[in-house]
């Protein structure tokens, strides 16, 4: 008996060492878990703050009073340059009707009385305060759109209707006011995140046009759903709707607005649901030169 005492004693130490690092391990992994589901569902919800960039119904139920300035000190909306009156001595004395014809001459001819959309709205330039909209109501959604911009918008939608697609507009027009409470909103949800503020403000700023500014607010953008893909997120490129439109839109006065590997230039992250219209004649000069709007500026001097 005495000589099993110290093995006793040593098998007692061993087995307690091994039960004191058998529940470390099982801590250690505990918290481990625990972070990663806590990190995954922080990401879920960011995912889908991520997905109501857009759609009206989501717009709907955002809660009044988001604070007025999320970000202290930075409004981000002040334009390097203030907006100027419609350039004068634009180039050229016509717009091309035919395409034929635009061919022909090698270039795109602008007139002022065009630039109504052709206006420029990006964190530089922001919307005009006085700036006025008649909107036409699109049937079957809640969005409505510029008047001027609804035939074509319509005859697009039919378009792809005859084809056996169904897109479906989620996001037209909407106020000032209504992108600044989407934009504070997806600040907040950053910061939430775990994000410092400014690192906040300029994730957003990349996602959503800063207040002030904004494509939706001149009535001249819109969102695409389909009736299978309900989601504003990169995916929406392997649609059949989204192979469409990158194709076809052009013809009909649309242009994709914020490209792939074009964040330096539009200031926004790729977004292959919004289109914009720019008119048949630039849409389709800006697709054969693979010009965004900022491109199409410089390269037709449209800066004031
Ligand atoms: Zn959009």
């Amino acid at each position: 008996m005495a000589q099993k005492r110290p093995r006793d004693q040593r098998v007692v130490r061993n087995r307690r060492v091994a039960i004191y690092t058998f529940l470390l391990i099982l801590t250690l992994f505990y918290i481990s878990a625990h972070r990663t589901v806590q990190k995954e569902r922080e990401m879920e919800a960011l995912r889908a703050e991520t997905a109501a960039e857009g759609p009206g119904e989501q717009v709907k139920e955002l809660a009044e009073g988001w604070p007025e300035e999320v970000v202290g000190g930075q409004t981000g909306g002040q334009p390097k340059e203030p907006v100027q009156e419609q350039p004068e001595g634009l180039p050229g004395a016509r717009v091309y009707k035919e395409r034929g014809e635009m061919d022909a001459d090698g270039g795109l001819k602008i007139l002022p009385e065009d630039m109504w959309c052709l206006i420029l709205t990006n964190a530089e330039y922001p919307v005009p305060e006085d700036y006025e909209v008649e909107l036409e109501s699109i049937p079957g959604t809640e969005q409505s759109v510029d008047k001027r911009i609804y035939e074509p918008l319509m005859a697009m939608i039919g378009d792809m209707k005859a084809q056996g697609l169904s897109p479906i507009v989620c996001s037209g027009y909407r106020t000032l006011d209504k992108q600044e409470k989407l934009f504070n909103r997806k600040v907040l949800s950053f910061v939430k995140a775990g994000h410092t503020k400014e690192e906040s403000y300029n994730l957003a700023r990349q996602t959503i046009s800063i207040p002030g500014s904004g494509e939706h607010c001149l009535g001249l953008a819109v969102d695409f759903y389909t009736r299978r893909y309900h989601k504003l997120e990169r995916a929406f490129e392997d649609t059949p709707e989204s192979k469409w439109l990158v194709e076809h839109a052009q013809d009909y006065g649309f242009v994709m607005r914020y490209g792939e590997n074009k964040t330096d230039i539009t200031g926004i992250q790729y977004e292959p649901w919004h289109y914009r219209y720019v008119g048949v004649e630039a849409a389709n000069y800006m697709k054969d030169n693979e010009l965004f709007l900022e491109e199409f500026y410089i390269e037709q001097s449209l800066y004031g």
